[in-house]
């Protein structure tokens, strides 16, 4: 799936729009640019730091609000209580897995889920105005740099 979000296309996206792009937006844009993780508020908050140490945390939460108005980025809502953020790549209506380990997230395009969205509206006389679907789980690489549970609980034995 391509990427089209990019830093600087996301920077001429928000010059286009009328967006004053000062020096703290743009440490929050780079911020989310440059994970692949979605991120709280607070944790963008910190990520600018290692930029500049004069972002406020209510300069990150209407800078992603401002993303957000103009769909450039996605919402997580995996952690239940409290949102978090990533830039969105795919343009097109898409769906996530998310790594509750390392907390990386993979775009995907599903068919299904839309034919799931019609089948329910029609059965249940529902208007579905839409839907948020995430996958919740361990990705590849977690799990081949961790210990399985199996491993663990038999270590745990041991000791
Ligand atoms: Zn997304
Ligand atoms: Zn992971
Ligand atoms: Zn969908």
């Amino acid at each position: 799936m391509k990427t089209t979000n990019t830093e600087p296309g996301i920077l001429n996206k928000l010059r286009a729009r009328g967006y004053k792009l000062t020096p703290q937006r743009r440490a929050v844009v780079r911020a989310l640019a440059t994970s692949d993780r979605h991120m709280t508020p607070a944790q963008v908050h910190t990520a600018t730091r290692e930029e500049r140490d004069d972002v406020g945390l209510v300069t990150v939460y209407r800078t992603i609000r401002m993303l957000a108005e103009l769909g450039l980025v996605c919402e997580i809502s995996t952690d239940g209580h409290q949102r978090s953020y990533l830039l969105r790549r795919p343009p097109e209506h898409h769906h996530h897995l998310v790594c509750s380990s390392c907390g990386c997230v993979v775009d995907f395009v599903s068919s299904d889920v839309e034919r799931l969205q019609s089948r329910l509206a029609r059965e249940t006389g529902f208007r579905i105005d839409g839907h948020i679907v995430e996958f919740v789980g361990c990705c590849a690489q977690c799990r081949s740099s961790a210990p399985s549970p199996e491993v663990v609980h038999r270590q745990r034995g041991i000791a």
